[in-house]
């Protein structure tokens, strides 16, 4: 991307801090005319989907995240309903409603009742005493989001589950990478389900990946990701077609050599966001579980009206105006989205309302450069001093 500096503000326009929109997200790893090599084997091999890329994709994803075994299937999506599925779960689901709105479809999908619980203040991430203020007699299972990447409390809420004799799932789409206490997220509870959908981190173009330690598990999974078939035409579940076609799996495996990089640009460019905008008044970020290591799937600002000055959409709309694309994940949080808001017990997320009401989320991509950021950063702390002017309760605070 083309900064825009040294333009006369004529050609550019008094407040565009970017030529053209900076993107919120670019796809990771994606590979050059070496995947045309992958695409002719392929083609010349006649095995267009679930053949020998697949096959190495989940063994390399394996040896990766050091998990026995790893499932590839068409999306983090159609892996959350079939992992749901093959867990033969009855009855209600406690999950975050601070995430991506398909985590509950999953739930749905199965006919379970998804029952929201908050998350935890600092990280974001679904909370274990909310989990265990959730518990019933109903309570089948537990399904955590590792949040933006920063991995979920696993020790708490593995003993959560294991107390009930209750399945853990995680939601890994944002943590292909993600460490927890030294060790690749990919092994906790039942099962983890990855997303490799262009704004993840590992990118086939579309698919989902299915890491465990059950072999039995991981055996029903292959088959039910093929119809339900195990081979002698006669299903024992009703299956998807939620395959994995060779050419996705050989975009993925082209992108795994560089991967650890590439989480370590995007840290840099967290903590690069975070020194810079760390002293403006109301505005904190997630933060990561000790020990840990995100893979910064997503980088948010919490804007906090009462000490900024201004709402967080007065700031998206102004960084909207500079050219630089910002989102609000998540937001609304999934327990006031109109599929859900029936279905939600109606007990209260106050922090989840809380985190939701106040998110911006940033550029971030390893491909981002340090001037970027730079020219992001300037731009939020031209709009901290507008707030400060405009701002009634901020005038207050100062004098
Ligand atoms: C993207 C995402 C999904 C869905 O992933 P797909 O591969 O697109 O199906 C699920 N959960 C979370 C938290 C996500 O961000």
């Amino acid at each position: 991307m083309k900064p825009g500096a040294g333009k006369p503000d004529a050609v550019l326009g008094a407040k565009s801090a970017f030529e053209k929109r900076l993107p919120i997200v670019s796809p990771e790893g994606v590979p050059g005319e070496e995947f045309l090599a992958d695409v002719r084997q392929i083609l010349q091999s006649r095995q267009l989907t679930n053949g020998a890329f697949v096959r190495e994709f989940e063994a390399a994803a394996a040896s990766f995240l050091g998990v026995p075994y790893c499932v590839a299937v068409s999306s983090c999506t159609s892996g959350l309903i079939l992992t749901l599925q093959a867990l033969g779960l009855r009855g209600e689901v406690i999950l975050p409603s601070f995430t991506f709105y398909a985590t509950a479809h999953s739930v749905l999908w199965n006919g379970l009742r998804p029952v929201f619980a908050d998350c935890e203040p600092g990280t974001f991430c679904l909370d274990p005493q909310a989990v265990r203020a959730q518990l019933s007699a109903n309570t089948a299972a537990i399904l955590a989001v590792h949040l933006y990447g920063n991995p979920i409390a696993v020790t708490e809420l593995e003993a959560v589950a294991a107390e009930r004799g209750i399945p853990l799932i995680c939601d890994a789409a944002h943590a292909f990478g993600s460490e927890f206490r030294g060790a690749r997220v990919g092994s906790a509870g039942a099962a983890e389900v990855f997303s490799l959908s262009p704004t993840k981190l590992l990118v086939a173009g579309e698919g989902g990946l299915i890491s465990t330690r059950d072999p039995e598990l991981a055996r029903r999974l292959r088959a039910a990701r093929n119809y339900g078939d195990t081979g002698a035409a006669d299903p024992e579940v009703v299956g998807l077609n939620a395959r994995m076609s060779e050419f996705h799996a050989a975009l993925a495996l082209r992108g795994l050599p560089g991967i650890a990089v590439r989480i370590e640009r995007r840290n840099q460019i967290r903590v690069r966001y975070e020194r810079q905008l760390g002293s403006i008044p109301g505005i904190t970020f997630q933060e990561i579980r000790d020990g840990c290591r995100t893979t910064a799937k997503d980088f948010s600002l919490i804007v906090d009206q009462a000490e900024f000055g201004q709402p967080r959409d007065w700031l998206v709309e102004r960084l909207l105006q500079r050219n630089i694309e910002v989102r609000r994940y998540f937001s609304p949080p999934v327990h006031r989205q109109k599929l859900y808001q029936e279905i939600w017990d109606g007990r209260p997320l106050p922090v989840t309302d809380w985190v939701s009401d106040r998110v911006i989320s940033l550029p971030i991509y390893s491909s981002l450069g340090d001037e970027d950021v730079d020219r992001i950063c300037a731009a939020v702390s031209e709009l901290d001093r507008e707030a400060e002017r405009v701002s009634d309760t901020r005038k207050v605070r100062a004098g």
